[in-house]
């Protein structure tokens, strides 16, 4: 018989058992057609949960390994997801170890609410940038991607057609917590295609034959929306022919492109650059 005692909503509960049914519903969100049925996902690691509950998401389970139950910081998140409703578990950090497939686990995993950006709902201010993925495959390009929007202030991502699940654990955890901080919508291809044409700025593309140097590109106080290919197949023409500008960026070397991530990383910042200045030094004179 198992030791471990039936879980309440509300309350503290000590599980080691990863025969517990709740435990089980955690692992099998391993699996993106249990994330999409569930519309949850795991999220490791105490910031992240502290992301979650600043963003006002929705915490529907809170498990930490019982040796660091009495860290404050702990205490306080999760009283915080508690007084929200969800259920707070205590473990061990061998079970951590099976939820998050990791020798050395975070010490707190959540189970969170998934929230998607309509697309319907995307318009755009001017110099604001979103950044479209046509079937982007790597789960850690695109965690990368949206860390790398985060930091240059991009509005959000457009996921165009079969793409990796930003819920999942590997895209989570490439994002860095800021899967959090910036918008994701999805749409396929068609419904991009149509909803591009009601896009108030510029559309600039990305492509190994791209006729434009990266840096010649001056947005002003345009929106941008920025579109890049596929790991593999690049942008299809489909795609192409919907872009006001195709960029390339000039490389030397034997390598036949950039990775992804890299890629969109020098894009986002090039095209950013107006919005992005550092701060004055302290005591400088104007
Ligand atoms: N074999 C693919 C192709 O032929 O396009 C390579 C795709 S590359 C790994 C993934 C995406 O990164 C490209 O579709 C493009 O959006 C962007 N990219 C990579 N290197 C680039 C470059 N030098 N200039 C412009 N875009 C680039």
């Amino acid at each position: 018989m198992s030791r471990d005692t039936p879980v309440t909503p509300g309350q503290v509960k000590e599980i080691t058992a990863f025969s517990n049914p709740v435990i089980k519903d955690i692992r099998a969100l391993a699996l993106k057609k249990n994330r999409d049925a569930s519309s949850r996902f795991v999220a490791e690691g105490l910031k992240l949960l502290t992301d979650a509950l600043d963003g006002g998401w929705t915490i529907h389970i809170v498990i930490y390994a019982k040796q660091i139950a009495d860290n404050p910081k702990v205490q306080a998140a999760a009283s915080r997801a508690r007084v929200k409703g969800a259920l707070i578990i205590e473990t061990s950090e061998k079970l951590l170890s099976g939820i998050t497939r990791r020798d050395n686990p975070q010490m707190v995993v959540s189970v969170i609410g998934q929230r998607w950006q309509p697309v319907d709902k995307i318009s755009p201010n001017s110099a604001e940038m979103w950044i479209a993925l046509d079937r982007v495959r790597d789960p850690g390009n695109l965690g990368t991607i949206i860390r790398t929007a985060d930091c240059a202030g991009a509005s959000g991502i457009l996921l165009v057609g079969e793409t990796t699940d930003p819920w999942s654990m590997e895209a989570v955890r490439a994002s860095m917590g800021s899967i959090f901080h910036v918008p994701v919508a999805r749409a396929d291809q068609e419904t991009f295609t149509a909803w591009r044409k009601s896009w108030p700025g510029i559309v600039v593309g990305t492509h190994l034959d791209g006729e434009i140097d990266y840096r010649s590109l001056d947005p002003g106080d345009k929106p941008v929306l920025l579109l890049m290919g596929n790991e593999q197949q690049g942008l299809p023409d489909s795609l192409t022919q919907i872009c006001d500008h195709l960029c390339q960026i000039p490389m030397a070397g034997q390598a036949d492109s950039l990775n992804l991530a890299v890629a969109t990383g020098i894009m986002t910042f090039e095209l950013r650059r107006h919005a992005l200045q550092l701060p004055s030094p302290a005591g400088a004179q104007s």
